[in-house]
């Protein structure tokens, strides 16, 4: 995260808005604008060398009118309270957004799982779990992963807290491996999610999907997953890049060969047949979509003045910034926002718990195929209110629908005094 720029603050603007445009009191922009519960916890941990090393993590309960909290855990060098604090108020909105019966929580470990070993990385995650377990639970804050946390991580965090239960709990966390209760089409699911919300934009604003070129930020598990799928739809993946470098090539990418690339070596940079190209020049270069899938204030003013692109699917969380935004709203870039592109991986994560709370599990093509119909409502939701009031963007019109529905919650469960309703009831788990 820049230093210039707070995403807590940042996030609380992008409220503010949406809660003024929808003629809601202040007294909801003042239960949103901060978390329910947060929680700092020092993890100490034992290295390889037998040094004790003492990680501060976070857990953050956003906003539960709707549900217990969900959201994934970070392990990052630059988490900081601040950004978990952001990164639970998105996912409030993110779940309303896609109709989960959820409220929105998110946590965080300070530290570079780049440099520690699978043991520390497993030592590290047993004992985050435990110190946060008095918080969390299948019916309360159910965690998931998130940047540089995978399946083995939720599993580990799953075998510690049944430890601390003292019996099998696999609705505790999301994104578990499928032999432990995980679900099929979970992996997938964050970058299968933002591919249909992109083709769904594509087919209201008149883009051919056939030869549309696509640069991809970040080609880690989602940008990886939305290039081969934005590809197997016909578009055509010209160029990627991560944090160690770039690939480009106007002939096109094959974006299964380039994922297999940087398995292999560590980056994109280097693809044979390709050219080097920068961050910066990838995040303005000329294609029809531009997908941001890395970390938080990616495009910036700055950026945003030079993008070419027509369509953008922010399949990061927070790529960005509130100045950028208007930029790209004056120059008619339809901007899908995180909370809406990239719902689908909580919306999967929605679908594990279910099949671990019934103890029965759904093929592939019916996860997918749910998936599917949420994230066109979804769009189809957002785009309505977006069309219907001038002067709001994609992503003001998209906190306006999530925002109305946990407002709601929050009137009739008695939180708002004489608050009048806004939203119309909605079923939040229809299909
Ligand atoms: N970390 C993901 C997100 O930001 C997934 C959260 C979840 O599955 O609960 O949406």
């Amino acid at each position: 995260m820049s230093k210039e720029l707070n995403s807590y603050q940042i996030a609380q603007e992008q409220i503010k808005e949406a809660v003024k445009k929808l003629g809601l009191s202040s007294t909801v922009f003042d239960i949103l604008k901060q978390p329910e519960r947060e929680l700092t916890v020092a993890v100490p941990v034992e290295m390889d060398n037998g040094d004790i090393r003492v990680f501060t993590g976070y857990r953050v309960q956003h906003n539960s009118a709707l549900g217990p909290t969900k959201g994934g855990i970070r392990f990052h060098p630059d988490v900081t309270l601040d950004e978990v604090r952001a990164l639970a108020l998105w996912m409030t909105f993110k779940s309303a957004v896609v109709g989960l019966p959820y409220g929105g929580g998110k946590g965080g470990v300070a530290c570079n799982p780049k440099e520690m070993s699978p043991r520390e990385i497993q030592r590290l995650s047993r004992e985050y779990i435990r110190a946060i377990a008095p918080i969390i639970g299948p019916e309360k804050d159910i965690p998931a992963p998130d940047v540089y946390t995978n399946p083995q991580v939720m599993s580990w965090m799953m075998d510690e807290y049944s430890k601390y239960k003292g019996y099998n709990d696999f609705g505790i966390i999301t994104g578990k491996p499928v032999i432990v209760g995980g679900s099929l089409g979970r992996n997938e699911a964050t970058a299968r999610g933002c591919s249909f919300v992109i083709r769904e934009a594509a087919k209201a604003i008149g883009l051919d999907m056939k030869g549309a070129t696509v640069a991809v930020q970040g080609y880690g598990n989602a940008g990886s997953i939305v290039a081969r799928l934005l590809h197997e739809m016909g578009c055509q993946i010209i160029a990627a890049v991560d944090s160690t470098g770039g690939a480009y090539n106007p002939q096109g990418l094959d974006p299964v060969k380039l994922a297999e690339y940087k398995k292999e070596n560590g980056t994109v940079k280097g693809y044979p047949g390709s050219k080097e190209i920068s961050n910066e020049e990838l995040l303005t270069m000329k294609c029809d979509i531009l997908i941001p899938a890395a970390l938080e204030n990616q495009i910036t003013e700055d950026i945003a003045k030079d993008v070419q692109a027509k369509i953008i699917g922010e399949a990061a969380n927070g790529p960005t910034t509130p100045g950028a935004d208007r930029i790209l709203t004056e120059k008619g870039v339809l901007v899908l926002p995180d909370i809406l592109a990239n719902a689908g991986g909580v919306t999967v994560s929605y679908f594990e718990w279910v099949q671990n709370n019934m103890g029965y599990y759904w093929s592939e093509e019916e996860v997918n195929s749910k998936l599917e119909v949420k994230m066109v409502n979804a769009f189809n939701e957002v785009y309505k209110m977006f069309k219907n009031n001038k002067g709001v963007d994609m992503r003001t019109a998209a906190y306006m629908v999530s925002i109305s529905y946990v407002s709601e919650a929050m009137r009739v469960r008695g939180w708002l005094g004489q608050e009048p309703a806004v939203a119309k009831s909605r079923q939040v788990n229809l299909a």
